[in-house]
């Protein structure tokens, strides 16, 4: 079997290291990360080329079956994929872990984009914006406030806001850690994506434990009849035989 990881997420790459066994089994980068941690199996980095390049390297490279373990909100990775498997019979799954939920003493406002998001940020705002360095972008209007970024790779040139900063870190992290941070820089608001996990929890913790209001991004909407919660169960699903 010929299998093929999607990757860029902790689950990803603890599926390549428990899958590295496999003969013929590799994972795939987007290429976004300048030093990606160590995976298990052989990886490639950076896209295919559109769903065309996709669709070539499935044929080309022999693939027998996807394992989807892009994050959550890689919403158009996932939807092509899973398009392109159905096409040419090649089993799909992806490995999408549950969405994270409020409890009682959490003070969320959930959105469903950056762009409502940043519309919850008052004036004056300290708000740790824990998105990813990506897609900054999208949270034009923040310039009432100051932004701290946690990124993997510190990018080069000018801070994208007025005010604010980089902070340098890769997940997982812990809750003391992220309560010493919030405290530390005086973190008034928290926004970022309901990416769900553990790896990422912590920053809620923090959250919590503070009063601090969380802006909470949505998940894209997509199809869950092929998905799997956990690394466990996408590693049954291969060591099974990849059922269709
Ligand atoms: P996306 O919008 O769904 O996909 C954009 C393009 O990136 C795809 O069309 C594909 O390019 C390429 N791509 C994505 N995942 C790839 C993979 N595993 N291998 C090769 N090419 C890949 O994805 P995104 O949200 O930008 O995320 C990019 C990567 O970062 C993913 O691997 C994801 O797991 C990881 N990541 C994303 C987030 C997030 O919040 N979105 C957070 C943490 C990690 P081609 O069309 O050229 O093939």
């Amino acid at each position: 079997m010929s299998l093929l990881i999607l990757g860029g997420t902790g689950e990803a790459r603890a599926l390549s290291i428990a899958l590295q066994d496999l003969p013929g089994a590799r994972v795939s980068l987007a290429g976004v990360t300048e030093r990606p941690a160590a995976q298990g199996m052989p990886a490639r980095r950076g896209g295919f080329g559109g769903a065309e390049g996709f669709a070539a390297y499935l044929r080309s490279e022999g693939i027998s079956a996807v394992l989807d373990a892009t994050h959550p909100f890689a919403a158009r990775m996932s939807a092509r994929s899973r398009r392109v498997c159905d096409q040419f019979r090649i089993p799909y799954r992806r490995l999408l872990r549950p969405a994270w939920h409020p409890g009682a003493e959490d003070h969320w406002i959930i959105v469903p984009s950056p762009a409502m998001a940043v519309k919850f940020i008052p004036p004056g705002a300290v708000v740790f914006l824990a998105t990813g360095g990506q897609s900054v972008g999208e949270y034009a209007g923040l310039d009432h406030a100051t932004v701290l970024i946690r990124v993997i790779d510190v990018p080069e040139g000018d801070f994208p806001f007025t005010r604010g900063k980089f902070l340098q870190g890769r997940p997982p992290y812990d809750a003391e850690a992220e309560t010493a941070l919030f405290l530390r820089e005086a973190v008034t608001h928290l926004i970022c994506k309901n990416a769900g996990g553990a790896a990422g929890q912590a920053k809620l913790m923090a959250a919590r434990a503070l009063g601090v209001p969380v802006v909470m991004i949505a998940r894209p909407e997509g199809p869950k009849d092929r998905a799997l919660e956990t690394v466990e169960a996408a590693c049954a699903w291969v060591r099974e035989g990849c059922s269709p």
